[in-house]
């Protein structure tokens, strides 16, 4: 059985967690903590950030972040994970649903106006795959009409913006574009704390104080270990949101290997796509969308498929013969749980990928054989 994700080790991990735990500081904020904030500040610009326990705690932290009143509405596609959404509700905000684009699966940026309010206060982009949104028009609306941008960067580590129309430096990388950002390190993404981990992205000058506030429970801690205030109390909201060093420690070794494991990552990636362009151009289903402003950081090879029908066959097939594929997302806006509160709204190209989309396995150790061999029974499939 080819599995549809495994986590990777690089080897170092055990190392470095048995390291934590013999240098007697395992709660947060310890040394590997601040290794793996300043390695991601260096290579990517952030302005600040903060290793998280989950992506859903840093987007929680910029739900905070964003100081919403009850009744302020914030704009997220319906084709996301859960998190998105819910941590913005959390927070008593109303959530806006968006369609996704038709070419892929990120926030239509051309339905953004429409959806604009007196109380619109946040757009939230998810750079679904990795692959950026279409970050140029999304910061525009956002200026005209004095939004926040909170990227949802879970996917999108090591992946860039490049659109050559803007006077900003490019190309950028994804999260440090938004005021926040947040990033997943659960075991499904290309790297990983130690099975779940995130981490918040502090752009603008403005937040960074009370992230950090936010972070340890609300105290001013990080200031007082700072030696900038002689003691430190509770000074606003906030929570535990800091991982332990163990956490920290996993993560370390992965950063370690980044390159190797997107390198890795890529050429599986590569691969899938050689093989499955022709049947891709005999119609059978549609291959990744990367437009020209955008990198691919190989987190995800997805299809296409013409029906809801067909996908549920080629994920029976794949799974008789030994592969795990699977799909996600069922739209938001008619969950269970939100479609009550939707504002019934059609959302045509969200629901055609909740039907329609497929991933295949994609993870360090599969092997480029595997990857022919899925390939192969996919070829099979529709000879
Ligand atoms: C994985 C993911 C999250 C949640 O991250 P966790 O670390 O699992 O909490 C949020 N948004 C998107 C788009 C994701 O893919």
């Amino acid at each position: 059985m080819i599995n549809f994700n495994q986590p990777h080790l690089t080897g170092k991990e055990a190392h470095y967690m048995y390291e934590a735990v013999y240098t007697c500081k395992l709660s947060g904020n310890g040394t590997f903590t601040k290794r793996c904030q300043a390695w991601f500040e260096q290579r990517y610009g952030f302005r600040k950030t903060l290793l998280t326990s989950s992506g859903t705690d840093a987007l929680e932290m910029c739900a905070m972040l964003c100081n919403l009143q009850p009744g302020d509405e914030v704009i997220v596609p319906s084709y996301t994970f859960v998190s998105t959404a819910l941590a913005f509700l959390r927070e008593g905000a109303k959530v806006v649903f968006a369609d996704s684009m038709q070419r892929n699966p990120n926030i239509d940026a051309e339905t953004l106006e429409a959806l604009i309010t007196p109380r619109t206060r946040v757009i939230v982009p998810v750079h679904y795959a990795g692959i950026a949104c279409d970050m140029d028009a999304i910061m525009a609306v956002a200026k005209k009409h004095n939004l926040l941008v909170v990227e949802d960067a879970a996917q999108a580590i090591d992946s860039y913006y490049k659109s050559p129309i803007s006077n900003i430096q490019y190309p950028m990388p994804l999260g440090s574009i938004g005021h926040l950002a947040a990033f997943s390190f659960h075991e499904t993404k290309n790297i990983t704390a130690g099975g779940e981990g995130g981490m918040l992205v502090v752009n603008d000058e403005r937040f960074v104080r009370r992230a950090e506030i936010i972070w340890e429970k609300g105290t001013n801690r990080a200031e007082f270990f700072r030696g900038e205030v002689n003691k430190y109390g509770w000074v606003d909201l906030g929570s535990s949101f800091l991982p332990s060093e163990v956490n920290a420690a996993f993560l370390w070794a992965q950063l370690e290997n980044l390159d190797t494991i997107q390198a890795k990552r890529k050429k599986l990636w590569e691969t899938y796509l050689k093989r499955l362009k022709p049947l891709s151009e005999k119609g059978y289903f549609s291959l990744p969308d990367i437009p020209d402003y955008a990198t691919n950081n190989a987190h995800m090879f997805y299809l296409v498929l013409p029906s809801l029908e067909e996908r549920t066959a080629f994920i029976k097939y794949l799974k008789d013969n030994g592969v795990g594929a699977v799909f996600h997302y069922l739209s938001l806006h008619s969950s269970e749980y939100y479609k009550s509160r939707h504002d019934g709204r059609e959302l045509p190209n969200c629901d055609r990928y909740a039907d329609c989309l497929v991933r295949l396995p994609l993870f360090y150790d599969l092997t480029i054989e595997q990857v022919h061999l899925i390939c192969d029974l996919i070829h099979a499939y529709y000879h």
